[in-house]
């Protein structure tokens, strides 16, 4: 029997005899189940804190899906090839961000992937493998150095036809980081954002101990297999055990090599830990793509940031600084 080890981000919460609570409220935003948790005095402070929370992460949404044909996001990628489009500094400055991950990945990272999106589907409609000419075609148009920012009048050109950009890794994170420091600014002492599989936290437990992530065994989740406290704020995990695709028994997992318009191969879920859910998040695709060996190097080169990763064996590997107990 295969054991995979796969990174769970089940935050485990202490009891405790304090005059603060953990309140927990599910939902669903940006097309992902949320779970925001506020440590506070009642349910009626704390239900007050969560809309706050989910009026913001609606805001990011509507501001930055690919989906929705009203965003600004989609009025760039109308324009493709076209003109460029004044956009708010909001999401200047997260494209502005995005390209500079894709400088420091070497590519792995790069949101105009998108246009691969016609190509390769995860959602189950896909029936057969695409043509090396299908992608051949397609990648042609990923390359965020055709990404043109204008810093003045903050505009935003895709310099051919056909190009398209989509934040899906890492507007869950931002959304996440927003939502934190909006309750931070409003208050909240501690708490934490998941955005399924993307978690941010801040300040501690109601018993003052940190807020930890339980590692957790696929085959028995309810098993934790060690624990990891939150030191750095953020820890984003990538799977590919949710959304893929299987031809001849390969598992082409939703994250796209933007370097050879396949999808990545070969590891299962990787696990980055960040003082930021936006960081975390787009290393934690960027190390899928980069694979084991590049990636642990480059993460091992950034300061403040750690990963576990988890190869399609079921073998796991981590950068320096990683410590799991028991
Ligand atoms: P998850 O949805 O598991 O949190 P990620 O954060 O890794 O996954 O994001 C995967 C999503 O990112 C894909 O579904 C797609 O929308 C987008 N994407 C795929 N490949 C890339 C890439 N190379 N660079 C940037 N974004 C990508
Ligand atoms: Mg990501």
């Amino acid at each position: 029997m295969k054991r995979y080890i796969v990174i769970g981000l089940m935050v485990l919460i202490a009891t405790s005899a304090s005059a603060q609570h953990p309140y927990k409220s599910t939902l669903k935003l940006m097309g992902s189940r949320f779970e925001i948790t506020v440590v506070t005095h009642s349910q009626e402070q704390a239900n007050q804190y969560i809309n706050l929370a989910i009026d913001e992460i609606s805001r990011i949404e509507k501001l930055i899906s690919s989906w929705d044909p009203n965003s600004q996001t989609s009025k760039i990628n109308a324009h493709a090839g076209i003109s460029p489009v004044s956009v708010d500094a909001e999401l200047f400055n997260l494209i502005k961000r995005a390209i500079d991950l894709s400088k420091i990945t070497d590519g792995a990272f790069d949101i105009s992937y998108a246009a691969m999106d016609n190509i390769w589907a995860f959602d189950g409609s896909m029936t057969q493998m695409p043509t090396p000419e299908q992608i051949k075609q397609s990648v042609s148009k990923v390359d965020y150095r055709h990404v043109i920012l204008n810093e003045k009048d903050h505009t935003v050109f895709l310099k051919n036809e056909g190009m398209k950009i989509g934040f899906g890794a890492i507007g869950k994170g931002y959304a996440a980081d927003k939502a934190k420091a909006l309750l931070i600014q409003k208050g909240v002492p501690s708490g934490i954002i998941n955005a399924s599989g993307d978690m941010t936290t801040w300040g501690t437990q109601p018993n003052g101990q940190p807020w930890q992530v339980a590692i957790t065994n696929p085959m028995d989740k309810a098993k934790a297999y060690g624990l990891l406290p939150i030191t750095q704020g953020a820890v984003v995990t990538s799977g590919n055990y949710e959304k893929y695709v299987e031809f001849n028994n390969i598992r082409y997992a939703h994250i796209i090599d933007p370097r050879t318009g396949y999808p990545a191969t070969g590891i299962i879920s990787v696990t980055v830990f960040a003082p930021k859910a936006e960081l975390a998040d787009a290393l934690a695709t960027s190390v899928f793509v980069m694979g084991i060996d590049a990636g642990l190097n480059r993460i091992n080169q950034l300061p403040n940031i750690a990963c576990i990763i988890v190869d399609d064996k079921g073998q796991l590997f981590t950068s320096h600084h990683i410590k799991i107990t028991h």
